[in-house]
């Protein structure tokens, strides 16, 4: 399987690494051509105002909606999730998302205080493992369609908010697992999401 890393803004080498230690040679991708080949995508995290634009600007903005909605296996971290959300409720001024799960993100949403923090996260798919959960300036998932299956969650003051989504073929955390060094959603991506 050829999977790509859209390679426009953010730590796109670092989900290439975490793909090699799954086994798999990634390919950092950002033409179209280069993105019409690939069998599954992901998008890292970065900043998801300036991958939008950089999208749009290099045409490819269409080509990975149509994909993704086309069911090519996704997997968004953090930025990426913002982008392959239905909707953003705090948009930049022109930025627009791929789409893909029916959600709607709140980008930034643990607030100033807690910009960037570290949290041992239940992941569904690894019951009693529970995985190291990066977030840097993450986001939430305010509310979702009911095909949204919700891997892994966070409370903030009583409430609970969905940090880790999968939608069929499309998979999004608000966390950088490409940042500790633990693979395993990485693995997930490759051996579950991208074979269903
Ligand atoms: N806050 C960033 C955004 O809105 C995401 C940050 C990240 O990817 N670490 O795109």
């Amino acid at each position: 399987m050829n999977v790509g890393v859209l390679a426009l803004q953010g730590d796109f080498r670092e989900h290439l690494s975490a793909l090699g230690e799954c086994g798999v040679k990634g390919k950092l991708v950002k033409t179209v051509a280069e993105i019409a080949e690939v069998d599954a995508l992901i998008i890292p995290g970065g900043e998801s105002t300036t991958i939008s634009k950089l999208a749009k600007a290099f045409d490819l903005f269409d080509l990975i909606s149509k994909r993704i909605a086309d069911g090519m296996p996704t997997y968004g971290s953090c930025a990426g999730m913002i982008l392959v959300a239905k909707k953003i409720i705090d948009p930049a001024s022109g930025q627009d998302t791929f789409g893909g799960i029916d959600m709607e993100v709140r980008r930034n949403a643990f607030g100033r205080q807690t910009e960037s923090f570290e949290f041992d996260l239940e992941f569904k798919p690894f019951p009693g493992a529970p995985i190291r959960g990066v977030f840097i300036r993450a986001p939430w998932v305010e509310s979702q369609g009911a095909k949204v299956e919700i891997l892994a969650s966070i409370d903030v003051a009583g409430k609970s908010h969905p940090v880790a989504v999968r939608q069929g073929s499309v998979l999004a955390t608000a966390f950088h697992p490409e940042l500790t060094g633990d693979n395993r959603v990485h693995r997930y991506f490759l051996e579950t999401v991208c074979k269903k």
